[in-house]
């Protein structure tokens, strides 16, 4: 089944001589439980394309569409509501909220859906993530790896289309960054769940069961 779907997508930046073509016409299509990487230098698109895949911000041209849903026909109060039932965000900085406990982190996105959390489901992902000892922690108390497993629980707990992460290991070590990583690889495996992150780091890049690499605001790999 597909997930994500982009069809001539195009993003340009600024007018006249200060033209930037960001994404000049990507086609991408990536399926349920696909583990992929989009990788390319500074500059290459990568934040604008992970942009426009989770509708953050809308495209000059093209389409993005998610689990069926065309994103840029939808209404911004409509669009934010999507976006928090059916897509995951994982950043480099973690985005915890401070004053909320690992446990707290984690169900405020089905909280703010105005849900219950699935106490089952919760501690599955908690467990798996290796955070069930750490569930009523704050996140200043926990490493950066751990602060980032909660972020990916956190993206997971809606049960979401798609995970999208941005640099998720950026601010890690080398070590950890592949403990992250391969977490998120067997979750994503385990639970079926299709994730596709960002990064500059070819070594991550490779981790990935799907790589697809971008210059210039092209797709050169899929
Ligand atoms: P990457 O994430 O691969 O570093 P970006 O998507 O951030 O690449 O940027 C792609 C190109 O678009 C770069 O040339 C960048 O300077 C430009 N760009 C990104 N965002 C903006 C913006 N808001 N205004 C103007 N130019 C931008
Ligand atoms: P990342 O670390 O995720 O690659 P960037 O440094 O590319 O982030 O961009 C951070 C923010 O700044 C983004 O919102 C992006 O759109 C914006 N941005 C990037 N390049 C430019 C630019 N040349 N002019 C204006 N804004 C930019």
């Amino acid at each position: 089944m597909l997930v994500l779907k982009t069809e001539n997508l195009k993003k340009y930046y600024g007018k006249g001589e200060n033209l930037v073509k960001a994404l000049d016409g990507v086609d991408l299509e990536i399926e349920q439980g696909e583990f992929a990487a989009v990788v390319g230098t500074s500059g290459s698109g990568k934040s604008t394309l992970l942009h426009m895949m989770g509708g953050l911000d809308r495209a000059t041209e093209g389409r993005v569409i998610v689990g069926g849903k065309d994103l840029f026909s939808m209404k911004e109060e409509a669009l934010t509501i999507f976006r928090r039932r059916h897509i995951g965000f994982v950043f480099q900085n973690y985005n915890l909220v401070p004053i909320l406990n690992v446990y707290e982190n984690i169900i405020l996105p089905i909280e703010l859906d105005g849900h219950h959390a699935e106490k089952g489901w919760v501690d599955q992902i908690m467990e798996r993530l290796g955070l069930s000892e750490k569930k009523y922690q704050m996140p200043n108390q926990l490493s950066g790896g751990q602060q980032q497993r909660v972020a990916i629980a956190r993206a997971l707990a809606t049960k979401p289309a798609l995970v999208l992460a941005d640099e998720p290991t950026g601010n890690l070590d080398s070590a950890t960054s592949q403990d992250v990583i391969s977490l998120m690889k067997t979750t994503s495996r385990e639970f079926n769940q299709t994730m596709v992150m960002i990064t500059h780091n070819e070594e991550i890049a490779q981790t990935a069961d799907r790589i697809i690499r971008i210059e210039d605001g092209k797709i050169v790999r899929r």
